[in-house]
């Protein structure tokens, strides 16, 4: 008797079982045929995946939002990180519901100058580009002391 390495469908069930997902399609046919199955985490929708996807690490369309939602809050940690580490205070994003990028505006305020509500881009704040108004009083300071008289 030849082994066959061709799939079973009680292989597919568990390698389902193993994803969270219960299959209810009650037959396996191959790997490009649409398999039936219930997120166990959001067993409210029935959905539907080819075991190729399945093993290419496709799943629960639910459990991908709430991973990139998961993302979106790492993402944002950095970015209120980022901010108190050039010693601003984080206010929050100009877009709250804009995706994260390097070019999105971060709303903040600078401890010597806490009256003003002041926003940079996240790609200059991780640059450590500071307060302006501390930066112009530097740097005018500077200038000052290096101007020749006229
Ligand atoms: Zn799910
Ligand atoms: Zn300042």
């Amino acid at each position: 008797m030849p082994k066959t390495v061709k799939l079973n469908w009680e292989f597919v069930f568990r390698e389902f079982e193993k994803r969270g997902y219960i299959l209810t399609t009650p037959a396996y046919k191959n790997a490009f045929h649409p398999l039936f199955y219930i997120c166990q985490k959001h067993p409210q929708v029935v959905q539907y995946i080819v075991y190729n996807s399945l093993q290419r690490g496709c799943g629960c369309w639910y459990c991908g939002l709430e991973k990139k939602g998961l993302a979106r809050r790492l993402q944002l940690d950095q970015v209120i990180k980022a901010t108190e580490e050039n010693g601003m205070i984080y206010e929050g994003l100009i877009n709250p519901d804009e995706t994260l990028h390097s070019k999105s505006y971060v709303r903040y305020r600078c401890p010597k100058h806490p009256d003003v509500y002041q926003q940079m881009r996240y790609n200059n704040i991780q640059q450590k580009f500071g307060c302006p108004f501390c930066y112009e009083g530097e740097a005018q300071g500077h200038e000052v002391s290096q101007q020749r008289p006229r």
